[in-house]
C-alpha cells in the first residue's frame, strides 16, 4: 500500500499523481497502548515535483478511532483527519540537492508513504478525549461512573481548601 513508481514524475514535473488508497491498518501504535482503528483510514493527496528532483507529498489522511475518555474510561469513537505535507528527495540526487533536513529519502525511483502517513496518523492522536464536554467522571472513592448519577459518597471532606475557606466564612461572619 501506498507505494508508488515516480520515474515519470520525476523525468517530467508537469505530471501529478493522485493519491486515494484505503489502508488496511487495524490499529495504530501510541506510546505503549495499542490503538484500535473503527473506520480504516482514507488517504487523499497529491505527490507534485517542486524542485526538478524533489517530490512533495500534500494531503489528508481520515480515520476514526476508538479511545478511552480521560474521566470515565468509556470507549469515545473519535474522528482524525490530520493533513500533512512532506518532501521527498531521491538518494541519487542528495548530493546535488540543496541541504534540506526536514526532507525525507527514497530510491530507486520507489516512494514507499506507509510509514510517512502511519506517523502522521500518531501525531494526530489527542492525549486526551472526553466522552462529552460536561463528563463527570468516576467517584475517586468508590469508581461509580458519575454520569449515571451520584453514589452515596460523601466526597466533601476530601478538599483541604475547602475546610479554610469555610472557616475563613465563619471568621467573617463573626467581624
Ligand atoms: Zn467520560
Ligand atoms: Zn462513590
Amino acid at each position: 500500500m501506498l507505494q508508488y513508481n515516480v520515474r515519470d514524475i520525476l523525468a517530467d514535473p508537469r505530471i501529478v499523481i493522485t493519491v486515494e488508497e484505503t489502508l488496511d491498518l487495524p490499529s495504530v501504535s501510541f506510546g505503549k497502548e495499542e490503538i484500535p482503528i473503527v473506520q480504516p483510514p482514507v488517504v487523499q493527496g497529491k505527490i507534485r515535483n517542486v524542485e526538478g528532483n524533489v517530490l512533495e507529498f500534500q494531503g489528508v489522511v481520515r480515520l476514526t478511532v476508538k479511545m478511552p475518555c480521560s474521566r470515565c474510561m468509556t470507549d469515545v469513537e473519535v474522528p482524525l483527519s490530520p493533513a500533512f505535507s512532506q518532501r521527498f528527495i531521491p538518494a541519487e540526487a542528495l548530493g546535488q540537492a540543496e541541504a534540506d533536513e526536514e526532507a525525507e529519502v527514497f530510491s530507486e525511483y520507489r516512494l514507499d508513504l506507509a510509514d510517512f502517513v502511519t506517523n502522521e496518523i500518531r501525531l494526530g492522536i489527542p492525549m486526551k478525549v472526553l466522552c462529552r464536554e460536561d463528563c463527570k467522571g468516576l467517584c475517586p472513592k468508590c469508581g461509580h461512573d458519575l454520569n449515571e448519577g451520584p453514589c452515596g459518597c460523601d466526597l466533601r471532606e476530601e478538599d483541604p481548601r475547602l475546610e479554610v475557606l469555610r472557616s475563613l466564612l465563619q471568621n467573617k461572619d463573626r467581624d
